[in-house]
């Protein structure tokens, strides 16, 4: 009669606790360590500014680490004006592709330059310094490649496409362009399709801030309700306490035009409440692998469990 009443009763309850439990722990072999050894080796390159021999050192190294493990390597070639000179700047977006004959996927981008100033330093003198970028461009990169790891013990309902976009912030001045690299993106996604579709995105940038605070990010809200609530969701079931479920920063990023051009229903996932941004103290010490860590159980679990529904 007990064991009778174990079964019906308590059994589906615990086996369902077991495959949350296999589930995050297949979240939790991501590699603190290694993330933050991948965000060092990059901000060991030196600044990555869009069309410079940092930028092309990058990129190299991000093609030999991808070149490990099995998926597909695409670029988008482009150039824009140097909003100084004029003269033409070589951008590259890299494409990661999973599972490429996959027709339904999902986006997950970062952007990988370098701002070219740290122009948020209160003495003038100290904005001509370099600017390394260590959580605001080397920490999506890291995570990524962090990632790669994982991906082929992952069962995501979708194909997965990692972006790296180039020319997020190609600021010198006031008024300078932009998200050049998304923009081209979105703009090519939606004037020449592709046989397959995005059903939604995740972006993330500066997610390595020593002090992980991520709230829901308000022009995700407003073009990307599901695919930002089940983020946040997921983060809930992780008990990942880096993720606040309420709205906080509005912010213009890569995202935008991926919701705007393209119609990709795209979720900023960004800590806005870095005290470093755009700072000559954007360095690997004000970071952490255990933040790379938490976005990546979410992420990892995202995958398995997002259906678009
Ligand atoms: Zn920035």
């Amino acid at each position: 009669m007990w064991s009778r009443q174990y079964r019906r009763h308590w059994l589906p309850g615990i086996m369902a606790g077991l495959l949350i439990v296999s589930s995050a722990q297949g979240a939790d072999r991501f590699d603190a360590a290694r993330a933050f050894g991948y965000l060092e080796r990059i901000c060991e390159i030196g600044p990555r500014i869009s069309g410079t021999a940092g930028m092309t050192a990058q990129q190299e190294l991000i093609e030999r680490h991808f070149a490990q493990f099995p998926c597909k390597i695409f670029h988008q070639d482009f150039d824009v004006p140097h909003p100084q000179s004029g003269e033409p700047v070589r951008m590259k977006n890299m494409i990661i592709s999973w599972h490429p004959a996959a027709r339904e996927r999902v986006l997950l981008a970062c952007h990988y330059d370098t701002r070219p100033h740290p122009d948020r330093e209160l003495l003038p003198i100290n904005r001509d310094k370099p600017f390394i970028g260590a959580n605001d461009g080397a920490s999506g990169v890291a995570f990524f490649m962090e990632l790669a790891h994982h991906m082929e013990g992952l069962k995501p309902h979708y194909g997965v496409d990692f972006v790296f976009f180039d020319g997020e912030e190609l600021v010198y001045e006031k008024g300078d362009k932009y998200f050049y690299g998304s923009e081209y993106f979105a703009t090519a996604y939606r004037d020449r399709p592709p046989e397959y579709r995005y059903v939604a995105g995740i972006l993330v940038d500066m997610i390595a801030d020593k002090k992980l605070t991520l709230y829901q990010e308000r022009i995700s809200l407003r073009y990307a309700s599901a695919v930002t609530r089940s983020v946040w969701d997921t983060a809930r079931r992780l008990r990942e306490n880096s993720f606040i479920a309420r709205p906080k920063h509005e912010l213009n990023d890569d995202h935008v035009p991926l919701n705007e051009i393209a119609k990709i229903p795209t979720c900023d996932l960004i800590d806005f409440d870095f005290p470093y941004w755009h700072t000559r103290n954007d360095l690997p010490a004000a970071c952490s692998g255990d933040s790379l860590k938490s976005v990546g159980r979410v992420i990892m679990a995202w995958l398995e469990s997002y259906d678009g529904k």
